[in-house]
């Protein structure tokens, strides 16, 4: 007996990128948790079940962040007026240290996933620090909330500070047990994504090794790529022998066809963008990030023009935000500077950003981030009459006010596969 569920409302999404498709008054049937139909009339065969009335609300597809660092949430706003290498050195490799002690570990990784729920957020890509147990923890504080994410422990054999080290050795045994219990948990929901942190931190033979292991167990990857000029000097000093930074990962077989997130790729050269079409790679866009640790812009008209896939990632702790509102409404205004800088450019519309952080991003996790038949119905109830102010809005500009002036306490009810998920962890965590 298939579980059937329909709701009433006003649904928003973008099935194509650069257009709303606005389903006022409409019904959306669910049958075991996906999308079947989008109808105005309610067929007579399904006249008995009980309807959900969120007609005075919209709803939007739930956000998929490709790109956070969990065990950076306490980071978030500090040391912003650093460039990203001294960032690293004094901010982020510090902190990542503490994560060695479970308890600090459980309390900020409690908060972290708190953090996506309460943002909107039901999906992630997500990095964690080398540590083993406190990875493990990670993925077991995932599943208990429900929401859906891909997790990696970092790799790391090169270029680190004390107290933050592991040998090519521990890093890959590590990995290859954290895979292992990942596969043996069965979880749909949660999954091992292999993290090297980036082509400076982890050695040539970890990479091949690394590369081994995503062949094996045919995993996805997730790692940085030519987001700071300063980074993508020390790659080439490094690697001297490869032509490019992306070709480092991908001569080691870590840009597996249609698995991979490189997140900023600010300065990909016309070859690396090529090999980043072939192999489908997405991009992941952090403005926000980009812009407070002077990385740069993102060309992204030149990138959608050339058929590259992006989507959105917070970046936290390089931006200091989670809200995925808010890394839509920064793509914007980035690239409208971007544009006055490269007028042959035009700047990212609404649409096409709202697509970054729903659909396209949501492409990496399954059938997340529209409203279509087949998708998982992973939605957002947004109750925005305190954005109303008096006026009759359209659908499309109440839509509009919300990513710019609202916040995560206009999301009233978060969806995942049609049901209704909780806030995770109770009173367990302080907000
Ligand atoms: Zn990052």
């Amino acid at each position: 007996m298939p579980d059937i569920s329909i709701l009433h409302g006003n649904f928003i999404c973008t099935p194509t990128p650069g257009q709303f498709k606005i389903d006022e008054d409409t019904f959306c049937i669910l049958e075991n948790g996906n999308i079947q139909d989008m109808t105005k009339t309610l067929p007579a065969s399904l006249s008995s079940f009980p309807v959900i009335d969120l007609r005075p609300y919209i709803v939007i597809p739930a956000f998929s962040d490709v790109h956070v660092h969990a065990p950076h949430l306490p980071n978030a706003g500090i040391g912003l007026d650093e460039e990203l290498l001294p960032w690293l050195n004094h901010y982020t490799f510090p902190l990542e240290t503490k994560f060695a002690e479970m308890a600090f570990a459980e309390r900020v990784y409690k908060m972290f996933i708190r953090k996506l729920w309460q943002c909107g957020t039901l999906h992630a890509s997500v990095f964690a620090t080398l540590h083993k147990k406190p990875t493990e923890l990670l993925f077991s504080l995932f599943r208990e909330a429900g929401l859906g994410a891909f997790i990696g422990k970092v790799n790391m054999d090169r270029n680190s500070i004390p107290g933050l080290t592991e040998t090519t050795e521990e890093s890959v045994a590590a990995t290859e047990e954290l895979i292992a219990e990942s596969i043996s948990s069965a979880s749909d929901r949660v999954r091992y994504i292999m993290t090297p942190r980036f082509v400076p931190s982890t050695t040539e033979r970890l990479m091949r090794k690394l590369g081994d292991l995503v062949e094996k167990y045919n995993l996805p990857v997730q790692s940085h790529l030519d987001e700071n000029r300063n980074e993508v000097a020390w790659v080439k000093e490094l690697h001297p022998q490869f032509q490019n930074y992306a070709d480092v990962y991908d001569a080691f077989g870590l840009m597996p066809e249609g698995r991979t997130i490189m997140a900023h790729c600010i300065y990909l050269s016309d070859h690396e963008q090529e090999l980043l079409r072939e192999k489908k790679v997405l991009a992941a866009h952090c403005a926000m990030s980009n812009a407070d640790l002077s990385s740069g812009i993102m060309p992204v008209r030149t990138y959608t023009q050339a058929g590259l896939r992006i989507a959105l990632g917070s970046d936290v702790g390089g931006a200091e935000v989670f809200a995925m509102m808010r890394h839509i409404t920064e793509t914007i205004r980035v690239s409208k500077l971007y544009w006055v800088q490269h007028p042959e450019s035009s700047p990212v519309t609404v649409p096409e950003a709202f697509y970054m952080a729903t659909k396209a991003s949501g492409t990496f996790f399954g059938k997340t981030g529209s409203f279509e038949p087949g998708y998982g119905f992973d939605a957002l109830v947004i109750d925005d009459r305190s954005l109303d102010c008096g006026c009759s809005f359209s659908l499309n500009e109440r839509l509009e006010r919300f990513l710019y002036t609202g916040d995560d306490r206009q999301i009233t009810v978060r969806y995942f596969k049609g049901k209704e998920v909780p806030e995770p962890f109770g009173t367990d965590v302080t907000r």
